[in-house]
């Protein structure tokens, strides 16, 4: 048993998630650089302003099947026979339809004037012309007005706007933007992330492990996590857990970067040399939070000798690799995507109710993220080994259960559920 009194730090209260994620987020601002970028490189990235339909999408009515075009009124009942005066396929614009005649049509052609419904082919019979004579079509059905016409501007009307600025551009965003013909977008600039990781005892993959060492995840994980947001990463390595290095770390760090992510060395432990070492080089606030896995956290600004006036933001992560990820996805990632222009509103993870099919019956006094998997049920299974270093969990999880501090949960229950899909695509 330790004779030491705790130190003043245990007796902070715990900051809630919520409040440190609004203080992170109500000191950056958005960027404000663009690029401009042809269509399908601006995959990933945020669009900067409001993309606008110049076209009707489609741009005229058009046949959605195989089939016969006609006008409804020429067929009062099933078996009505119709001579066929054209013939249009799709990229072809046919004349106007001669009353009391049909036009073979195929899916994608213009609807020709005059034609007011298509009857898929299924339900017509050709019948064949003598002597070389256009043919006929007896149609099998009686026709409403309207039928398997697909109208002009149905999609997308011209003056849309068809995607907000502050959008995160997935492939039908892609898609979208190329259905009314933006070969170009202009997208928020990547934030510039200068990235390192702390600790004596991590080795680079590849390397043989010495006694008393261990692989270094979270550098790889976290550079992973952030070219997923859509970031030009600056690998600035692994620093010794030396105050002089962790500093001139920090001083090489801030130039030319937007953020700077490091994860480790930010407890309060004497080998934990980024407290005094930030406020050497700017301001740090250390904040022990109210959340499991994920306590310390560190938040501040490095002083730029280049710039003064403009300090580069700072995000320290804890080591543990779990805490790392889950503050990553909680606070990193919103505050890029706020650098990149995401709408304050569009920050929230999704979070989604689903059943637990399992029994959390020891909550914590701090709020948890477990890590669950959705089963065929369509229920949540958690990982049997929730301990902050065990990555196997992250990796096994489809994403992580909020569970409030002090809730106990019983199979059956309904719980707040943030996937992976959303929060580390
Ligand atoms: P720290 O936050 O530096 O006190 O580290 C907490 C725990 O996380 C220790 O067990 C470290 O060895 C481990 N850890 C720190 N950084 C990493 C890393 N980059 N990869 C894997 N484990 C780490
Ligand atoms: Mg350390």
């Amino acid at each position: 048993m330790s004779t030491t009194p705790p130190s003043p730090a245990a007796f902070k209260p715990l900051m809630a998630a919520d409040e440190a994620l609004a203080t992170l987020l109500a000191a950056v601002a958005p960027l404000g650089r663009t690029d401009t970028l042809p269509t399908p490189a601006a995959r990933g990235r945020v669009l900067a302003q409001d993309l606008i339909s110049p076209v009707d999408v489609p741009p005229h009515d058009n046949s959605a099947m195989d089939g016969y075009a006609m006008r409804a009124a020429d067929v009062p009942a099933a078996g009505t026979l119709l001579q066929l005066s054209q013939r249009i396929a799709a990229g072809q614009v046919g004349a106007p339809l001669q009353p009391g005649t049909a036009a073979r049509i195929f899916t994608g052609a213009p609807v020709p004037e005059g034609a007011d419904a298509v009857v898929m082919q299924e339900q017509c019979e050709a019948v064949a012309g003598e002597g070389g004579a256009p043919g006929a079509v007896r149609v099998n059905i009686r026709p409403a007005s309207g039928l398997a016409i697909r109208r002009r501007g149905e999609d997308v009307a011209q003056g849309r706007t068809v995607l907000t600025a502050g959008t995160r551009l997935g492939p039908a965003a892609i898609g979208l933007a190329a259905t009314v013909g933006a070969a170009e977008l202009r997208v928020a600039a990547r934030p510039r992330v200068a990235l390192f990781s702390t600790g004596d005892e991590l080795v680079q993959p590849g390397q043989p492990l010495p006694p008393g060492a261990i692989y270094n995840s979270n550098r790889f994980m976290l550079q992973a996590l952030l070219e997923g947001l859509g970031c030009e990463v600056h690998d600035l390595g692994n620093v010794p857990d030396r105050l002089d290095a962790t500093r001139a770390a920090l001083r090489e760090a801030a130039a030319g970067h937007d953020l700077i992510l490091s994860s480790g060395g930010v407890s309060v432990g004497e080998e934990d040399h980024l407290k005094p070492a930030l406020e050497a080089e700017g301001r740090l606030a250390l904040w022990a939070l109210a959340i499991k896995p994920g306590k310390p956290l560190a938040f501040g600004q490095v002083l730029r000798a280049e710039a003064p006036g403009q300090p580069t933001h700072f995000i320290g992560l804890p080591g543990n690799p779990v805490s790392s990820w889950v503050t990553f996805v909680l606070f990193v990632r919103p505050v890029l995507l706020a650098m990149m222009g995401v709408p304050r509103d569009a920050l929230a993870p999704p979070a989604l109710p689903l059943r637990a099919d399992f029994d959390w019956p020891r909550p914590d006094r701090r709020r948890e993220f477990l890590r669950a998997r959705l089963n065929a049920d369509g229920g949540l299974e958690l990982f049997p080994h929730q301990g902050s270093g065990v990555l196997t969990s992250v990796a096994w999880a489809d994403g992580l259960v909020d569970v409030a501090p002090g809730q106990a949960i019983v199979a059956g229950q309904t719980v707040r559920f943030l996937p992976f899909s959303t929060l580390a695509p």
